[in-house]
C-alpha cells in the first residue's frame, strides 16, 4: 500500500505501521486468494487525532487510528450498536486489526459487494485467534 503521510510520525510508529500493513496484506491475500499487487491501489493515511479508522468507497483510501492501542470488535448479535473491547493488546496488533478490517472493506468494494461488518469482524477474530487470543462475542 502507499503511505500518504507516514514520515511525519515518529520512527517507532512508522516501523510498527509498516510491519502491521505487511501482516494485514498477507492475511487478506491468503484469505481471498488475491494478487498482492492489488494493494498498490490502497492509500493509507495515519491519524493520531481521529476517533475511528475508516475506508472510503471507490477510492481505496484507508485511515488508520494511530493512537489506538486496543481492539474494538463489533458484537455479532447486534452489529452497529455494541462493541467488545480487547484492552492491553498494543499498537501493532491494534493496527493489524484495523487494517484487516478496512482491507476487508476494500475487497468487498473491489468485488462490488455490500459492506458487511460481520465479515470484517470474523476476519479480525480469525487473526486474533491465529496469534493465540480466545475471543468470545
Ligand atoms: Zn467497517
Amino acid at each position: 500500500m502507499k503511505y500518504y503521510n507516514i514520515t511525519k510520525f515518529p520512527k517507532w510508529q512508522q516501523r510498527v505501521i509498516k510491519e502491521a500493513s505487511e501482516i494485514a496484506e498477507n492475511f487478506i491475500t491468503k484469505k481471498y486468494n488475491i494478487d498482492n499487487d492489488i494493494f498498490e491501489l490502497v492509500e493509507l493515511r495515519i491519524s493520531n487525532t481521529c476517533r475511528f479508522a475508516k475506508y472510503n468507497t471507490g477510492y481505496g483510501k484507508i485511515r488508520l487510528n494511530g493512537k489506538l492501542n486496543f481492539v474494538n470488535l463489533y458484537d455479532k448479535k447486534s452489529i452497529g450498536s455494541y462493541k467488545k473491547i480487547i484492552s492491553s493488546i498494543g499498537y501493532k496488533v491494534s493496527y493489524i486489526c484495523q487494517l484487516i478490517h478496512e482491507l476487508t472493506h476494500f475487497v468487498q468494494d473491489l468485488e462490488d459487494r455490500c459492506f458487511s461488518e460481520v465479515e470484517t469482524t470474523q476476519n479480525e477474530i480469525e487473526y486474533l485467534e491465529s496469534i493465540g487470543y480466545k475471543i468470545k462475542l
